[in-house]
């Protein structure tokens, strides 16, 4: 009789740690990120379960808010506005600042 239970202990114990092996392997499973937007070395990337966007520059990676996604992608967008115009380049008039610009004198 304590042969049988030993038995059933030793075929119990390996289950009981598969179980729980496979229930931290599904919870890491469930982390499936989405990728909001680019790629490789510049990618927006987003984990639903944490409701958390990550930011990738590079060999950076910058987890942030979803708060702050939108607040940087506005301040970026608004950054290349300002660019385009300081250095003189206009879409919508379709005139593209010569390459090389030459001394007229
Ligand atoms: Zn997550």
């Amino acid at each position: 009789m304590s042969c049988l239970l030993h038995h059933a202990a030793l075929a119990f114990l390996p289950n009981f740690w598969m179980v729980k092996l496979m229930a931290s392997m599904k919870s890491i499973k469930q982390h499936e990120k989405i990728l909001l937007s680019g790629t490789g070395d510049c990618a927006v990337l987003y984990c639903p379960d944490c409701n958390v966007p990550e930011l990738i520059i590079g060999g950076l990676t910058l987890k942030i808010s979803t708060e702050s996604l939108r607040t940087l992608s506005a301040v970026l967008n608004h950054a290349k506005v300002r660019l385009d115009q300081v250095q003189n380049i206009s879409p919508d008039k379709g005139n593209v600042r010569p390459v090389n610009l030459k001394r007229v004198h």
